[in-house]
């Protein structure tokens, strides 16, 4: 076999190498990654939010719940006091019932706002609950799609990997500097560097080339000739 023909076969180890490339970089598991990722931070601060109003109301409940039991207090305290014996003055005993009159009716206030808050805080429970478990689905979608991803990864790593030594293998012999020129075509036009004369057609890009240069080349030095459309050795 000729050096140009191996190098045609070092080609072919490289087209591979470069499909499982771009299937590693396209793997279907990366997408569904990224999307439960996306979904994840768009939820991010409606979860926030929600769970931030939730303790606000929270805090008011707590905040009014002090306030009850401290008048609730005093209205006992008052009571006590008025049925203690120890005030006697009528003045001072109905300025003591009107005392506890007014704070009991303080206390139903404030617990009837208290259980209107305690409402609100159950809706807003159930609303954080659907939040969480919304964002725990795409956690959960994402890890998945994780393992998923390492998976495959993993799978067509192995392949390049042994694409890879096969590739190696199939350098050996060819001169280095023909090579060099291979590769250096290769990265400059579109992964093709070296490619097979059929007739007067170049396999690279498909172009004729002109008859009086096919003659030339087939009577050159193998490795010189290059198809002027896209650049690769040619292979008579
Ligand atoms: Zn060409």
């Amino acid at each position: 076999m000729t050096d140009l023909e191996l190098l045609l076969i070092v080609q072919e180890h490289d087209l591979a190498l470069d499909r499982l490339r771009h299937r590693h970089a396209n793997l279907p598991a990366r997408a569904d990654l990224a999307a439960a990722e996306a979904a994840l931070v768009a939820l991010a601060p409606g979860l926030a939010e929600v769970r931030a109003r939730r303790d606000e109301v929270a805090r008011d409940a707590k905040r009014l719940d002090d306030e009850v039991a401290a008048v609730r207090e005093r209205a006992a305290d008052a009571d006590r006091t008025l049925y203690s014996g120890s005030v006697t003055a009528v003045k001072e005993l109905q300025a003591l019932q009107t005392d506890v009159e007014h704070l009991r009716a303080r206390q139903r206030e404030l617990e009837d706002r208290e259980l209107e808050l305690m409402e609100a805080l159950e809706d807003l429970e159930a609303e954080v609950a659907a939040a969480e478990a919304a964002s725990a689905l795409e956690a959960d979608r994402a890890a998945s799609a994780a393992r998923a991803l390492a998976a495959a990864e993993a799978e067509v790593e192995g392949e390049i990997e042994t694409e890879t030594a096969a590739r190696t293998a199939s350098t050996v012999g060819i001169p280095p500097s023909l090579l060099d020129t291979y590769e250096r075509i290769r990265a400059m036009s579109n992964g093709v560097g070296v490619a097979r004369l059929v007739g007067d057609t170049c396999q690279g890009c498909r172009l004729s080339i002109p008859a009086t240069e096919i003659d030339a080349i087939r009577r050159g030095v193998a490795g010189e000739a290059r198809c002027d459309n896209c650049g690769a050795i040619l292979v008579p």
